[in-house]
């Protein structure tokens, strides 16, 4: 039997940072970075974060390829999907045809989000029977065409969105989140590409032509306890969002509102102005100590009084010198505020249109 997967791209295979949230890149440690797979373009100031065992799932897929076809289905934008799919392609060193298609947002219309009737009436060798998705995205998998045909992984990104966004806050607080130490031995765990391979390992032919995953099909292939979990979790995740925004939960989630970008330039103001009183509060320091070996000078001569002025003039100069570091930082806040306000959103959909703002090119890769 020949099998079709077809895989979304973030969240799922990848991990993408782009310039709006490359801070959180950026403060990472060398530590932490070295823990996870990277392609990293620091001209463009852009970050893709390979899932772990992506490799390795897809060489499998590749010594299979005769029985295996492998598709890629994003909700971004052409450009984009054809850009990842290429980073894919040199990173598992895979031949430039091996991929079936690549679809993008505007292979998306009608009711149902990624709609595999799509896929069905576009290859007739795949339908129901051998075709499956696999998406973060419950939305995406569990509705009623794709829900026997398809596997919700869990959302691969250590440097995620607020998992519970406050619907009423029209979606300014998703911006990226620094990722702590734990996130980044969490995602360095995460196995999920290892289930795949398993699940197309256990595929059992049809018997009558229903679903890949349909109730028999699941006990035979003795995957009753893996869908049982995965049906509850992302039955629990559709729950969390409101169901007026289900259907298009992508957009609607990753939408970057002007908003966002005045709370961003925000907070660094709010940093700025707590780090220029720092300084302040410094500056009088060094005064203080500098007026103190003037009059101790004065009073006893240069040489006499030395032992004193010493200590006095190390206290300047550690004055002058965490000065120098708060400068630092509040250029960095500075330059972050002003991109912050210059950006007026569109990562990853823009509002507008829904699609993914287009990308540079990206020259490193
Ligand atoms: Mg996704």
């Amino acid at each position: 039997m020949k099998l079709c997967v077809i895989f979304d791209i973030d969240e799922t295979l990848i991990h993408f940072i782009d310039e709006r949230n490359y801070d959180v890149w950026e403060n990472t440690s060398e530590k932490h970075k070295k823990m996870l797979d990277y392609e990293e373009d620091k001209i463009n100031r852009k970050v893709c974060i390979f899932r772990p065992l992506i490799q390795e799932m897809f060489s499998f897929f590749m010594i299979n390829r005769s029985t295996i076809s492998v598709g890629l289905w994003t909700y971004a934008d052409a450009k984009y999907a054809s850009e990842i799919r290429e980073i894919i392609i040199k990173l598992c060193n895979l031949p430039k045809d091996f991929f079936l298609f690549t679809y993008s947002v505007d292979d998306i219309s009608g009711h149902y989000p990624k709609d595999l009737r799509h896929v069905y009436s576009n290859f007739p060798e795949f339908n129901k029977s051998n075709t499956f998705l696999v998406d973060n995205l419950a939305s995406n998998v569990m509705h009623d065409i794709n829900k026997q045909n398809g596997i919700v992984v869990p959302s691969f990104a250590p440097y995620g969105f607020n998992t519970n966004p406050d619907p009423t806050k029209n979606g300014e607080d998703e911006f990226r989140l620094h990722a702590t130490a734990l996130d980044h031995a969490k995602a360095r765990r995460d196995h999920s590409l290892r289930d795949i391979v398993f699940i197309c390992k256990k595929m059992s032919e049809p018997d009558k032509g229903e679903h890949v995953f349909s109730t028999d099909r699941v006990r035979e292939m003795g995957l009753q306890s893996f869908f049982e979990l995965n049906k509850k979790v992302s039955m629990k995740y559709i729950t969390r969002i409101p169901a007026s925004s289900r259907s298009n939960r992508s957009s609607a989630t990753a939408t970057f509102t002007q908003a966002q970008n005045t709370m961003r330039k925000n907070n660094a103001n709010k940093s700025i102005k707590a780090l220029t009183a720092e300084q302040t509060d410094l500056a009088g320091k060094q005064k203080e100590c500098e007026k103190k070996v003037a009059a101790m000078i004065k009073l006893h001569g240069k040489k006499e009084s030395h032992m004193y002025t010493n200590q006095e003039n190390y206290k300047i100069d550690e004055c002058k010198k965490k000065s120098k570091q708060i400068s630092e930082k509040i250029k960095a806040l500075q330059k972050t505020a002003s991109r912050a306000y210059d950006i007026k959103g569109g990562c990853p959909c823009n509002k507008k249109s829904g699609k993914r703002k287009t990308m540079k090119s990206w020259k490193f890769w």
